[in-house]
């Protein structure tokens, strides 16, 4: 299933892509897109239902605002360099164990609303990415198989950081990772059923309609199921978090000088094969 949730910032209503591309209101059958509904498999099987049958009432999708698909979220955690095309570009040995990072779920915001430029940024950059939702409670998992069992399903996230604040003004990368909307998250989550494989999945990301990345998960270090079974060993994973599993290679920190860093007007265009795609408007802060 493609879930969603619709409307302005703050007051979004659960929503469904069906199989024909049209949108369908699932308000009345959850009260939200979030963790609560991920765990509840009885919850999703009236979801499922409900979409077979048919009988979800049509939203028009003229105008209407694509919100995150996620409500709630408690926590976004970040996998740094784990594709290896990205890891030649920065210069980075890859590393033997993954590397992590927390982005706060504050950042987070549509696929197609605007994202800032922070004040006295100089290196904005950008990074498509596949995000992970977890659907099952996660501690201290055993095998790659049961990462991947924790998991409900798939969006793209853009994972947007400032480089000068990330690494050239004091540890750690957080500082540049957690500027205000550097989350865009959607359009829609895609449930773990829909998507046959996670390490084949073709990601692209355009600057001003400029292919800039053009990469696929078969690069990525550490799988899915490997990056959910590692965090697991650190902390507990709940359903409703967020794993930002790093970018291919193609940011601009890894081009030639001068590095065709974002600013203000820039267009930024991601899609993950299967996942649906976001534009961002690039604005002052
Ligand atoms: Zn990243």
């Amino acid at each position: 299933m493609k879930l969603l949730r619709v409307g302005t910032e703050g007051s979004e209503r659960p929503a469904l892509l069906d199989a024909d591309g049209a949108l369908r209101d699932l308000s009345g059958v959850v009260p939200d897109i979030d963790g609560a509904l991920l765990a509840d498999d009885a919850a999703l099987e009236r979801v499922r239902a409900a979409a077979d049958a048919g009988d979800l009432p049509l939203l028009d999708a003229t105008g209407l605002r694509i919100g995150p698909p996620l409500g709630r979220i408690g926590k976004i955690v970040c996998i740094g360099l784990n594709y290896h095309d990205h890891a030649r570009e920065t210069g980075a040995e890859p590393p033997s164990e993954p590397v992590m990072f927390m982005k706060a779920p504050d950042t987070v915001v549509g696929p197609n609303d605007t994202v800032l430029v922070p004040r006295a940024s100089r290196k904005t950059d950008w990074e498509v990415e596949l995000a992970v939702v977890i659907g099952r409670t996660a501690r201290y998992l055993e095998s790659v198989e049961d990462g991947l069992a924790h998991v409900a399903g798939y969006a793209v996230a853009h994972d947007v950081s400032e480089r000068e604040f990330q690494i050239e003004r004091g540890g750690t990368w957080d500082k540049g990772k957690n500027c205000e909307t550097f989350n865009p998250l959607g359009p829609w989550l895609v449930t773990a059923d829909e998507v046959a494989d996670p390490q084949d999945l073709a990601l692209k990301l355009w600057v001003n309609g400029e292919l800039k990345q053009d990469g696929t998960t078969a690069e990525q270090i550490f799988p899915v199921g490997e990056v959910v079974r590692y965090l697991s060993q650190f902390m507990t994973l709940y359903p409703g978090d967020v794993i930002n599993t790093g970018t291919p290679a193609g940011v601009a920190l890894g081009a030639p000088e001068p590095k065709p860093f974002l600013r203000a007007g820039d267009v930024v265009e991601l899609e993950i094969e299967g996942l649906g795609r976001q534009r961002q408007e690039f604005k002052d802060a």
